[in-house]
């Protein structure tokens, strides 16, 4: 049996329905050898990952999920390896957590106005964790009957085009690849293909933030096809890039995505894990945590 891994899975740090112990022990159950923990703008469910990893012989990689703007629109950005100390990516998150709460604050005023009363309390209940996002309010809404499921919830409130949609803060992509490069992270570009732009644009930008430390793109994803998977591995193998791969698995808030494989056909060889890891050991950083 091929050792496979999982490098891109959310928990209830964020806006996953996974406690991270409870994502390492589904790790287990599914017989990944190593799962990384990439939570939206936090890195607190990485510590009791760790701990659990470690009970259970699942290697733990900590990570985090940042998003960030471009003409295209949004570009997620996964930082693997990240030290225990994150040094200025903990101001960066704290200001990105704030950000969100202010968003949040807003997007409730918005669903009053609208007659929907919900609270900010609710919301901060229904979270667990300390990344608080729609999928949170989403689910309050479902509880207290004002939609009947979170799609709903998406399509009237809070989606793009939803009645209490406001934006959320995103970086510059540039500078928080290199932010990351800096601290010692493997930079990977996530699901590069859930960006609707052409070929070419993607490869042009790729190249952009090679400059500023990006290592590797994202190719295996549970919504990218097997052809585009191909088209990343081409594109990032002509730049002299490295290629990842996850899940993107978020429990039941995704609940068609299963860990480890997707919608049923992702696979994510330890071969790759292990080249990630060369590229490391070339620079001189640390892969396993202290
Ligand atoms: P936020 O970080 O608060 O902007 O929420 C983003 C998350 O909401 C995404 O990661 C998705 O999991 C979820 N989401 C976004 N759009 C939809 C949608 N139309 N239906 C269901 N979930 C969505
Ligand atoms: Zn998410
Ligand atoms: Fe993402
Ligand atoms: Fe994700």
């Amino acid at each position: 049996m091929m050792k496979l891994v999982d490098l891109h899975t959310h928990t209830t740090a964020s806006d996953g329905t996974d406690t991270p112990e409870e994502l390492v022990r589904h790790a287990r159950e599914a017989d990944l050898a190593a799962v990384a923990v990439t939570d939206h703008d936090t890195v607190s469910g990485l510590d009791e990952a760790v701990r659990t990893g470690r009970e259970l012989g699942v290697e733990v990689i900590r990570g985090c999920e940042l998003s960030t703007a471009s003409e295209k629109g949004e570009i997620h950005i996964l930082g693997l390896w990240l030290p225990a100390d994150i040094g200025p990516l903990g101001e960066k998150l704290a200001y990105l957590r704030r950000m969100r709460g202010e968003r949040n604050a807003r997007i409730v005023d918005r669903l009053h106005e609208l007659g929907v009363d919900i609270s900010m309390e609710e919301i901060r209940a229904e979270a667990r964790g300390d990344a608080v996002g729609r999928p949170h309010i989403a689910a309050v809404l479902v509880r207290r009957g004002f939609c009947p499921d979170a799609r709903a919830a998406f399509a009237d409130y809070l989606g793009r085009t939803g009645r209490a949609y406001v934006p959320r803060t995103l970086l510059e992509p540039g500078e928080t690849v290199r932010m990351l490069h800096d601290l010692g992270a493997t930079v990977v570009w996530a699901h590069p293909m859930l960006t609707r732009a052409d070929m070419a644009w993607r490869e042009e930008f790729m190249a952009g933030l090679k400059e500023h430390g990006l290592d590797a793109v994202e190719a295996h994803h549970s919504d990218h096809s097997e052809a585009d998977a191909r088209e990343c591995a081409a594109m990032a193998a002509r730049h002299g890039l490295a290629v990842s791969g996850g899940s993107d698995y978020h429990g039941g808030n995704k609940p068609k995505i299963r860990l480890g494989v997707g919608h049923g056909r992702l696979r994510v060889p330890y071969s790759i894990l292990e080249d990630l890891k060369a590229l490391r050991a070339g620079r001189g950083l640390p892969t396993e945590i202290a």
